[in-house]
């Protein structure tokens, strides 16, 4: 009896520290760009599950630990049938179901001044057999605005490195069909430790990536680490390197602040979803080693490390969105600062990082996307000012490659193109 009691009193205790989610039903809007925008409002920052089914069409957003009081069943215009809610234990299901199958943005989050609004998107896409939504992989850019970061030789600062790495990633990203790149800071701003993780679940992150240039007391270390996040360090390098990050100076230091009173607490989860929690550290250590492997055949980059490495790096600690941080050199090694100060070097540790993006989704492929199944080429749109050389350069493949695979003998390329790339 006493048992019961006291694991009653766990239970309510833990469900009750979540439970005051409360879920309401804002809106259904058609926006003028075609898109039908859906609209909840909730107490605060949520874990969210979604995903699409098909045969019949429906999208499916379960929002943990929260309550819906009552019933919804709206109907809707097409593509949109009806959108319904029920509540299931501790989860509250939205289900839109359509007419027929639809892209879908993934439910993202936006915090307002007392509460959360919870917003999800579709369009009708005659193309699409089935439900499709781009892979959302939040990049972070360390350190920025009044935290340099490490100051290395050249006069070169990690917060400068990071956010060109951090952009040259994004372009890959953002011009490679299925992928949609997230910005954590898109410019030289400060954003606080705790806020980078709690965006990246905002946006709905499929897969977190925080890009840092570290320094080191010796100027002859040198080379690129990734890092998973753990309690325990595995090395004294690595301990050093995340105890570093919360305080990279003392008067403007990353120090963690105080959660916002929205925000989602990532350690209370670790210990309520501890099964999301190991495949979490279990997907980061795969997407990790698939870097990794890239950053072995950049013919620029020397490895510190050629193994997964772990460490208390705060920005790594979401409980389901696996996160990795590359180091991408010691800027207080003179070979690693020229490195990391010119483009072609910056420019290949990007494409390690987007080409074991890549792999790691070709063996983990996520379900209602572009990559399930992975498709042999990716698609690529041609930008303004791109030469072929420079494509190439960027996926890791040759200029025969992209002209034979796309008939591009004798052929100017445009703005706007779609050519295939075997990655
Ligand atoms: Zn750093």
């Amino acid at each position: 009896m006493k048992k019961i009691i006291f694991l009653s009193c766990i239970i309510f205790f833990c469900f009750n520290s979540f439970a005051s989610n409360k879920v309401d039903f804002v809106s259904v809007k058609e926006l003028p760009s075609g898109e039908v925008r859906i609209t909840f409002k909730l107490d605060k920052v949520a874990l969210i599950k979604s995903y699409a089914l098909d045969e019949p069409s429906r999208i499916v957003v379960d929002i943990k630990d929260s309550m819906y009081q009552g019933e919804l069943d709206s109907r809707q215009n097409y593509p949109l049938k009806k959108v319904r809610i029920n509540q299931d234990g501790s989860t509250s299901r939205i289900v839109l179901d359509l007419y027929e199958s639809v892209y879908w943005k993934k439910p993202w989050q936006v915090q307002k001044k007392d509460h959360v609004l919870l917003i999800f998107e579709i369009k009708k896409d005659k193309a699409l057999k089935k439900n499709i939504r781009d892979i959302i992989v939040a990049i972070d850019a360390g350190h920025g605005g009044k935290d340099p970061g490490a100051v290395g030789k050249l006069n070169i600062l990690e917060k400068d490195i990071t956010l060109l790495i951090a952009k040259e990633l994004e372009r890959t990203l953002r011009d490679t069909r299925g992928y949609n790149p997230v910005m954590i800071r898109q410019n030289d701003a400060f954003v606080d430790l705790n806020d980078r993780y709690q965006n990246a679940r905002k946006v709905g992150a499929d897969i977190f990536i925080s890009i840092h240039a570290d320094a080191f007391r010796l100027a002859s270390v040198k080379g690129a680490s990734v890092f998973v996040w753990s309690e325990e360090a595995s090395s004294i390098t690595a301990d050093n390197l995340s105890k570093k990050e919360l305080v990279t100076n003392p008067e403007v230091n990353s120090k963690i602040g105080k959660l916002n009173v929205n925000d989602f607490d990532e350690d209370a989860a670790r210990t309520l979803y501890q099964l999301a929690y190991e495949a979490k550290i279990e997907n980061s250590i795969m997407l990790g080693d698939k870097i990794l492997d890239q950053l072995k055949l950049d013919p620029y980059t020397k490895l510190h490390k050629k193994s997964v490495e772990f460490a208390d790096f705060r920005v790594l600690k979401s409980i389901d969105i696996p996160s990795v941080l590359v180091e991408s050199g010691f800027i207080s090694n003179p070979e690693d600062a020229a490195r990391l100060k010119g483009k072609p070097g910056r420019r290949m540790i990007a494409r390690s990082i987007f080409l074991g993006i890549h792999n790691y989704f070709k063996e983990k492929p996520k379900p209602n996307t572009f990559m399930d199944p992975v498709p042999s080429s990716v698609e690529y749109t041609i930008q303004k000012g791109d030469v072929i050389s420079e494509i190439a350069i960027r996926f890791g493949v040759s200029v025969d490659e992209i002209i034979n695979l796309n008939n591009l003998q004798n052929k100017p390329i445009f703005p706007g193109q779609k050519i295939k790339i075997a990655i």
